[in-house]
């Protein structure tokens, strides 16, 4: 049964916009495998005509998805990135879209190559420091897009401080809530207009699904993303509507269990010799701990890392031998997995560029799962090794 206004999280997940099938009673909302709808007489139909308008899992998809991000209206798309195409489909050109400097690869190109040849200007900025972004604004700005914590080196911005901002100037905020998820932090609730997800991450949950939302209070902003995700098309097929809503129903236990383990994945690191630098938001000497404590419910369990003998080769041996830490792009399955932005997600960053950020040759990144911890200590505890090893 739908989930009452004043539910908590866990609820919300499991019940947030959930009703069972009108037709059945069926308890879980049925794929509705459909391109059309019979409709009685022409004009006359029971809300449905066609799927790309309307259809009734990515409904429930959708109320669920505006339950647990505390807003009133959720917007899907075929992709995280369709999403936001989406999203910068509500500016005009000669619009400026002021944006974080440590944002995601397929953000910063959608922005610049794709955007950009059609007059929307966008700028990369340290968002850290609010009285930066508030000096930066120009007549032109009309959105601020806001990420945190941020890929790969999860630094974190105040989201309440920069909303305030673009609230008191009439510019539009938009939160990239893919790292946290809104279990961590609920970006509506510190006075963002728009909240965006990659679903693809921890909403779906088991890297099964790529998918995207976008989650609104305001009925005006909702209406023209519901327009143009009909206009525009980029929407999710109603079997991946039915896995990111399973993929829900369980966020919060996954991303609970994940932070945890993350917590331990850290103590092994620091007490490593061979580990130099540990990014990880929950760590006391984290720039921004404190904004990270104020704004997230946990730390998450994203954690980048790198190494003394700070080379390609090094880190290519720790990677090399995990055996549950899957070397792969992506993240917020329930599986672990490493990765090495500095030759996969953030390869065609120039190297002084990567390096001026902190982002090193032997920089590893982490998506720690939900398996049992003592299983990942050990395997990264042997992957780390063996990098000596081969070094001796
Ligand atoms: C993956 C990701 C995206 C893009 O989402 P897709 O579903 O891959 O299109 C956007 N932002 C962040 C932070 C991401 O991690």
């Amino acid at each position: 049964m739908s989930a009452k206004k004043d539910a908590n999280f866990a609820t919300q997940c499991i019940h947030g916009g959930q009703h069972p099938d009108p037709l059945t009673g069926a308890v879980m909302t049925p794929i509705y495998q459909t391109s059309t709808y019979a409709q009685e007489e022409p004009g006359k139909n029971k809300g449905y005509e066609y799927a790309r308008t309307r259809n009734p899992t990515r409904d429930a998809l959708q109320a669920n998805l505006a339950a647990i991000e505390k807003g009133d209206f959720g917007v899907c798309f075929s992709s995280g990135l369709a999403a936001m195409d989406n999203v910068l489909k509500l500016l005009q050109p000669g619009d400026e879209v002021l944006a974080s400097d440590d944002l995601y690869g397929g953000s910063y190109r959608l922005l610049t190559a794709v955007f950009g040849p059609f007059g929307i200007k966008s700028r990369f900025i340290d968002m850290r420091d609010p009285a930066n972004v508030e000096k930066e604004i120009s007549a032109e700005t009309k959105m601020l897009w806001i990420e945190t914590p941020t890929n790969p080196m999860l630094n974190i911005v105040d989201i309440e401080a920069l909303t305030a901002i673009a609230t008191s100037k009439g510019i539009m905020s938009v939160v990239d809530n893919t790292f946290a998820s809104p279990y961590l932090q609920q970006p509506l609730t510190l006075g963002a207009d728009l909240v965006l997800h990659s679903a693809t991450k921890y909403l779906g949950g088991h890297s099964d699904v790529v998918m995207g939302a976008v989650i609104t209070r305001s009925a005006d902003l909702a209406k023209r993303l519901y327009y143009l995700q009909n206009a525009a098309g980029a929407v999710p097929g109603p079997q991946d509507c039915f896995l990111v809503l399973r993929g829900i129903k369980t966020l919060h236990l996954r991303v609970q269990r994940a932070c945890e383990n993350a917590r331990e994945i850290v103590k092994v690191l620091q007490n490593n010799n061979l580990v130099a630098n540990i990014y990880y938001p929950g760590l006391q000497d984290h720039p921004r701990h404190d904004v990270a404590k104020k704004q997230m419910r946990d730390f998450g369990a994203m954690i980048s890392f790198d190494l003394k003998e700070d080379t390609l080769e090094a880190a290519t041996q720790v990677m090399k031998n995990t055996h549950y830490f899957t070397l792969a792009e992506s993240l917020g399955g329930v599986e672990s997995l490493i990765g090495h932005p500095a030759s996969m997600t953030h390869a065609s960053v120039p190297r002084e560029q990567r390096l001026s950020v902190g982002l090193t040759d032997s920089l590893i990144r982490l998506s720690v799962g939900v398996e049992d911890v003592e299983d990942l200590v050990k395997d990264l505890e042997m992957a780390l090794a063996a990098a000596v090893g081969a070094k001796a």
